[in-house]
Parts: C-alpha cells; sequence; structure tokens
C-alpha cells in the first residue's frame, strides 16, 4: 500500500504528483491509477453535512454535487461503481494545516442512501446521494472468518452460482444502512463462493493441485485480488482468482510477482469472457 494508516499526506505531493487526478474537490479519480481519493472534512462540516462512522461502524460519506440534486455521474458514479471498475476507495481526512490530510484507510462501497434532502451552498434544499463505506479490513476479517465455513449446501451448477457473484457486485440500490452491510457481506460470500468453486481445487496460477484441505475437509487455496495491491475488499470475479499459497506469496513478494500476476490476470479474464458469450449465445 502506498499509504500508511494515520500517516499525514500532502495532497498535492504525495497524491496528485504520484497518481495524478483533480486537485480540487472531494472525490478525485485519477484515470490511471487503481484509486479514487475521497477527502472529508476532519471537522466533519461540509456544506452542513456530517461525513463520519455512523452506530453501524458504516462511514458515512456525502457525494459531489454544490447546487440541485446530486447525480451519479463523475465522482459520485466511481464511488458507486468502484468495484467493478476494479478501484480502491482511499479516504482522507483534512486537517488543521491546509493540504495536508490524514490517511483513514481503503474502504469498499456498501451501499448509498439517496432519499435525504439537505439544503446545497446556495441554501435550496436537495437530494443528497451518501455513501456507506465500510473498512476493506473489516470485510478481509469477514471474508477470513468465512473461509472455512463458505459450503454450499444446496446444489446450484456452477453456472449459477456465476450468475449469483454478478448478480451480486451489481446489486447497487441505494438502501437504509444496515441493509447495506448485510448486503455487503452477503455479496463477498458470493464472489468467493463462485470463485473457489471456479478452481475446483486447483490453483489458478500454477495449475497445481491445492497442497492440503483446509479443516473443512476442502481443498485449501486463498483468495487473491488480481487488481488491488492488497487482499482486503471486494471484488468482481474477474478481479479475483483462488490460488495455492505458494503463488500467492510469490505475487505478493516475488522478483517476478506482478509477471506471474499479469499471467493470471490475463488467463482469468479470457475465462470469464468467455462464460459471458455461453450464456448470451444460449
Ligand atoms: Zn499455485
Ligand atoms: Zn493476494
Amino acid at each position: 500500500m502506498a499509504f500508511e494508516l494515520e500517516k499525514l499526506y500532502s495532497r498535492r505531493r504525495d497524491i496528485h504528483e504520484k497518481f495524478g487526478g483533480q486537485q480540487q474537490g472531494g472525490i478525485s479519480t485519477p484515470a490511471s491509477a487503481p484509486y479514487i481519493f475521497l477527502f472529508t472534512s476532519e471537522a466533519g462540516e461540509q456544506h452542513g453535512y456530517h461525513d463520519g462512522y455512523d452506530e453501524n461502524g458504516l462511514f458515512i460519506y456525502t457525494g459531489e454535487g454544490q447546487v440541485g440534486p446530486m447525480q451519479f455521474l463523475r465522482g459520485n458514479r466511481a464511488i458507486r461503481d468502484h468495484i467493478n471498475d476494479g478501484k480502491e476507495l482511499l479516504l482522507f481526512a483534512s486537517t488543521k494545516k491546509s493540504g495536508i490530510y490524514r490517511f483513514k484507510g481503503t474502504f469498499v462501497c456498501a451501499g448509498c442512501d439517496d432519499e435525504k434532502i439537505g439544503p446545497d451552498t446556495e441554501g435550496n434544499p436537495r437530494r443528497l446521494i451518501q455513501f456507506h463505506l465500510t473498512p476493506s479490513s473489516v470485510v478481509a476479517a469477514h471474508l477470513q472468518d468465512e473461509s472455512s465455513e463458505i459450503v454450499v449446501t444446496e446444489n446450484i451448477s456452477l453456472d449459477e452460482m456465476r450468475k449469483r457473484a454478478y448478480a451480486a457486485v451489481e446489486n447497487k440500490v441505494c438502501t437504509a444502512p444496515v441493509v447495506s452491510k448485510k448486503n455487503l457481506y452477503k455479496r463477498s460470500e458470493d464472489v468467493k463462493a463462485y470463485v473457489l468453486a471456479r478452481a475446483k481445487g486447483i490453483c489458478e496460477s500454477c495449475g497445481k493441485a491445492a497442497p492440503f484441505l483446509n479443516k473443512g475437509g476442502k481443498s485449501y487455496l486463498e483468495a487473491h485480488h488480481i487488481r488491488q495491491l492488497s487482499d482486503d475488499g471486494l471484488d468482481i470475479p474477474s478481479w479475483m482468482a483462488a490460488i495455492c499459497p505458494n503463488c500467492h506469496r510469490e505475487i505478493h513478494h516475488g522478483q517476478d510477482g506482478a509477471m506471474k500476476n499479469q499471467i493470471l490476470q490475463a488467463q482469468i479474464k479470457n475465462f470469464e469472457n468467455s462464460q459471458f458469450v455461453d450464456v448470451a449465445a444460449q
């Protein structure tokens, strides 16, 4: 990870000079970096809205748009679609020092609320979009807890699991925070269950059988996010692979790790694309 939790960074020098992206506004979307930078005011008050954690542990982040109803355009659309676009949400909070921000971590958009009304910068009431962000580490911890527990009790086909996994990440409906969080966990389980089933006990990188069985008696493979630099958070099936611990270590720490990751990425993309053609042809 390019940023350390709770450390201070200069927005211009450490973020935009390195990664690009809009230098103004709350949501910065550099085209070529796998990040979306979110800036929030540590004081919490921005145009009269309070961004921060709610009682469910979700970070409520108000979207952009100065005047009139907020819409799913530009930055707001980027947050909503970040998983499908393979981008991580990096949250920074302003400090007393102008241009200096504190890194608050990597987040996943669990859902949003577009029913609240609040004043725009001219004081007129308008529709707000508030995103429900959850720390990626929370999603990752949940996935790890569940890793040996994901057992498909129903007798469903791989095709059906694939459909569920894709439907799960396309589920972008704005909803209440509690529902958002529930949906997020369900989504992460559906995607992971599908990716593990897709691998059929064979490492998707080296093609060898999983080295051992887990406590549940299933082939042990690890979920790897092909696009992201960390394995936290949620991804779509074509950005995720089930690989053996050896390949996993090598990809993250080996001299040829980046190359190995690129090959894996191409393989998975090919496979997922071919599945879509099949589905469309039916
Ligand atoms: Zn392997
Ligand atoms: Zn990984």
